[in-house]
């Protein structure tokens, strides 16, 4: 960033400077094609393989703010000024946040359209689905037997009472699921399901998701609800060894493969409305929604390749293949307001 005090002659110096840099830059040069400055909820080393790839076929600079938290205040913040032309985020929460807060502007690709599925992105095409995590059940191995959880609707049946383990209801996950009901079946009968899910409970909704294996695996619950990338997660995890045998503890079971299929959600990016490289940012989107970096992009977090044409990375696909709700997100973002109250009445 220029420091405003600069001197006037400095200014101009750099002025010149940029011409000669300009006339003289050969034509294919990273210069020539330029940048672009993405704001991401994801740590830079992870999303660097593929960023660089990108860089290498266009020629275009990818500068990375990591921006966990508080991406969207900053970006609101900056206003006209902000560096970001895109964000890189996870959650449909997030993403309708960004669009419902005015920071995001639509893009019409055809690439885009034809490498993500319309439920997967934003109809005006102010956000981009990149990677699907499914909502999983995870059931004891050693208690419950095959077969007897298959779908979200069970863990309301009288059967399992003080047997199931799940993280707050105010949770995105759990909002979003939740709205995924009420898109099934109405608000009614979401809140029913939700209120015997509630009554089911074996502790007061508590901890993340990897603490419901836990909880699974010490013998607290039978049945609990995680995003399907902590598995893998806990599967392979050096530094906390604990973790697998959490993991080793359950089967997992992808939910509804007879009716709608399972819950997903998404992670994803967007243009931001005050780009300054939006020709760039588009062409990034483009190249994310590829083969190469979806396989890349999706593998990383044992998460599903938005691009049905890309096959999940091995081990996730060693989970087994599941069929998924293809209610649009979009939807499931505006369902979220009705799912949050119904959590709150139900007292998850
Ligand atoms: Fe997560």
């Amino acid at each position: 960033m220029r420091n405003r005090r600069q001197t006037r002659s400095k200014t101009k110096t750099a002025l010149l400077l940029g011409l000669v840099a300009m006339v003289c830059g050969a034509p294919g040069s990273a210069y020539a094609a330029g940048e672009v400055n993405l704001y991401s909820y994801r740590q830079p080393f992870l999303i660097k393989p593929f960023l660089d790839e990108f860089t290498r076929r266009s020629g275009i600079k990818v500068n990375v703010v990591f921006a966990k938290k508080g991406m969207l205040n900053r970006i609101k913040s900056e206003g006209r000024n902000t560096r970001a032309d895109g964000i890189l985020t996870t959650d449909i929460s997030r993403l309708d946040a960004h669009a419902k807060a005015g920071l995001l502007q639509p893009v019409r690709s055809a690439v885009l359209e034809k490498n993500i599925p319309a439920h997967l992105r934003d109809p005006e095409g102010l956000w981009f689905g990149l990677t699907k995590r499914v909502r999983l059940i995870v059931v004891s191995k050693a208690r419950v037997k095959a077969g007897a959880v298959t779908r979200y609707e069970d863990l309301a049946k009288p059967e399992f009472k003080d047997r199931i383990c799940v993280r707050k209801g105010s949770h995105v996950y759990n909002r979003a699921l939740v709205a995924g009901m009420i898109a099934a079946h109405g608000p009614a009968k979401a809140e029913t399901w939700a209120k015997g899910l509630v009554a089911n409970l074996a502790r007061k909704p508590q901890g993340n998701d990897r603490a419901q294996v836990k909880a699974v695996k010490d013998g607290v619950c039978d049945i609990a609800l995680i995003n399907n990338y902590y598995y893998g997660l806990m599967k392979f995890n050096k530094k906390k060894p604990e973790q697998q045998e959490w993991a080793k503890s359950v089967n997992i079971v992808f939910p509804n493969q007879k009716d709608r299929g399972a819950h997903i959600n998404i992670s994803g990016a967007a243009v931001v409305k005050h780009a300054k490289n939006r020709e760039n940012m588009v062409k990034l989107l483009e190249f994310l929604s590829g083969e190469t970096a979806q396989s890349m992009y999706a593998s990383q977090n044992y998460e599903y390749p938005a691009n049905p044409a890309v096959s999940a990375d091995k081990e996730v696909a060693s989970w087994g293949s599941f069929a998924e709700d293809k209610v649009s997100l979009r939807r499931i973002a505006e369902l979220s307001p009705a799912a949050q109250k119904i959590i709150d009445r139900v007292g998850w």
